[in-house]
């Protein structure tokens, strides 16, 4: 049974298959490991926040799980805090300005990641952690807003079918077929499987030296084959002057006359006119030799 992380099942099923069938990531550019820095000291300022409020947050990272049929997911919550008389869970995220706007705006829904993220601790967590609570702060301005949660945004069968997508294609070894969109894809450290440029970009002058080496070296190879074969194709001719037809190792070997009608241009110009230009068409022999590869056939 595979492992799919918590905070990954969302994402772009493309990326989990490829991550689970091997496919390595390119490395990050420096500016997202320092996002993710800054990331963790908001996540530790907002704990500090919570613990001096008497919250009382516990369970760092703690580890929960859920099973599937195809697959267990694992994730790590940020922490539960006691609001209310009962302890719940907490999910805090930094965003920068704009993905704190569309949060705003559209709420949890438009970022799917953290709709199957949250859910999924929900459904491990159970009821006793409930509403849980979705934190999330504006990176640039500080901003902060908690939404409340007293049930997972999604459905346990939506997860579930999410899960058998992925399962099915990692089974059968498979890349799910999605779309390249220059936006969504903008982070993905695996864009060399879509993105037309990446392909392009991954050509350096090493590559191109051994395509010309390869290039030239099939030309020459090209060249001695034809050899070889008008070699070979000149003894059949001259066997097939008296045996016009025969077969040898599989090779059949046939030598006939055609006709072809020539025309004459000088005569179809001083002519000019389709009715009359039958007097320019010339009729020739003309030998053709056809040697036919049974073992290719
Ligand atoms: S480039 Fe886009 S479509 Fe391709 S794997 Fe990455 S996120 Fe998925």
């Amino acid at each position: 049974m595979i492992e799919l992380r918590m905070s990954q099942i969302g994402g772009c099923p493309k990326n989990i298959v490829a991550a689970q069938l091997g496919f390595e990531e390119s490395p990050a550019p420096e500016y997202l490991g320092l996002a993710a820095q800054e990331g963790q000291l908001h996540e530790k300022a907002i704990l500090a926040e919570l613990q001096e409020k008497g919250y009382d947050p516990r369970d760092f990272q703690k580890e929960v799980r859920l099973e599937f049929p195809a697959a267990i997911l694992i994730g790590h919550i940020d922490a539960t805090v006691k609001m209310d008389g009962r302890r719940r869970l907490l999910e805090i995220k930094a965003l920068g300005r704009f993905q704190f706007q569309k949060f705003i705006s559209k709420g949890i829904v438009a970022f799917p990641e953290y709709a199957y993220q949250l859910s999924s601790y929900m459904f491990a967590l159970g009821d006793e952690y409930l509403p849980a609570l979705f934190w999330v702060k504006c990176r640039d301005s500080g901003k902060q807003t908690c939404i409340e949660f007293p049930e997972p945004p999604l459905q346990k069968d939506a997860i579930e079918r999410r899960i058998e997508l992925i399962a099915n294609h990692v089974e059968r070894k498979e890349l799910p077929f999605i779309e390249y969109d220059e936006e969504k894809c903008r982070w993905c450290l695996r864009k060399y499987l879509c993105s037309p440029h990446e392909d392009s970009k991954q050509i350096d002058d090493l590559s191109l030296r051994q395509a010309a080496n390869l290039y030239r070296e099939g030309r020459q190879l090209t060249k001695i084959g034809q050899a070889y074969i008008d070699e070979a194709r000149e003894i059949f001719r001259r066997k097939a002057i008296i045996t016009p037809n025969y077969q040898v190792d599989n090779i059949r070997v046939l030598l006939y006359k055609q006709h072809r009608e020539i025309v004459d241009k000088n005569i179809l110009i001083q002519i000019f006119g389709a009715e009359r230009i039958a007097p320019a068409i010339k009729k020739q022999e003309v030998e053709t030799l056809r040697v036919i590869d049974l073992l290719e056939e």
